[in-house]
């Protein structure tokens, strides 16, 4: 047995056929994680009634910017933060949390200076934003034989791990019951909410921001 807690996160989404699959494999096994959606994503349809299915569910609904292709750091101009955000954050709309949350675009899962500029850090702060990154990455997308594997790996090391998976065609929908079996196996306990360690803004301040993840 294990004390470890374990909170899952899917990315990139919602995507029809796939995130639907994925609701019901939480629903079955009774966990509930957050979507952080894709603004645009929500402009296709059956889209925005897949963000319904899942926040009626339970599950919590997180900004994963608009667009998805430069990430925040690498364009430090206000009005291109502004609008990452604030896109897809009115696509949102009314399934967002009262405390809205945010991830930013990573570019593979990678943590760096690429994730922030200083105006989209200040507009997260100033919009009171809850900042989520990440401390499980196992590569769902471009792994689907061994992913399984490392996320367990990571899982048994971080005492709270929060992992990144993805509902998009070649994400996580073939492996994820399996991997809910091993974690299961492992008595970890599944959890909805964050750590401080992989929070990087909440309530209008700096939670925990390690040097070099705005880009300055
Ligand atoms: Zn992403």
């Amino acid at each position: 047995m294990t004390s470890r807690r374990v909170t899952l996160t899917f990315d990139n989404g919602p995507v029809p056929g796939v995130t639907e699959r994925v609701l019901d494999i939480l629903g079955q096994a009774r966990i509930r994680s957050t979507f952080f959606v894709i603004g645009r994503n929500l402009d296709k349809p059956g889209t925005v009634e897949l963000m319904k299915s899942a926040h009626a569910a339970g599950h919590w609904i997180g900004n994963h910017t608009f667009s998805h292709t430069v990430a925040l750091g690498d364009r430090p101009d206000c009005d291109y933060a502004v609008s990452e955000i604030e896109g897809a954050q009115a696509r949102i709309g009314p399934f967002a949390q009262a405390e809205k949350l945010f991830r930013p675009y990573g570019n593979s899962g990678h943590l760096g200076p690429h994730l922030l500029s200083r105006a989209a850090l200040d507009h997260l702060v100033v919009q009171n934003y809850r900042t989520i990154i990440w401390n499980n990455v196992p590569g769902d997308w471009r792994d689907p034989d061994g992913w399984v594997e490392r996320c367990v790996a990571v899982a048994l090391d971080e005492p709270w791990s929060v992992v990144v998976l993805h509902d998009i065609e070649g994400g996580c929908l073939a492996c994820l019951p399996e991997l809910l079996l091993r974690l299961e196996d492992l008595g970890v306990t599944f959890e909805q909410e964050f750590p401080d360690a992989v929070t990087l803004t909440r309530g209008g301040r700096i939670v925990n921001l390690p040097q070099g993840y705005v880009a300055d």
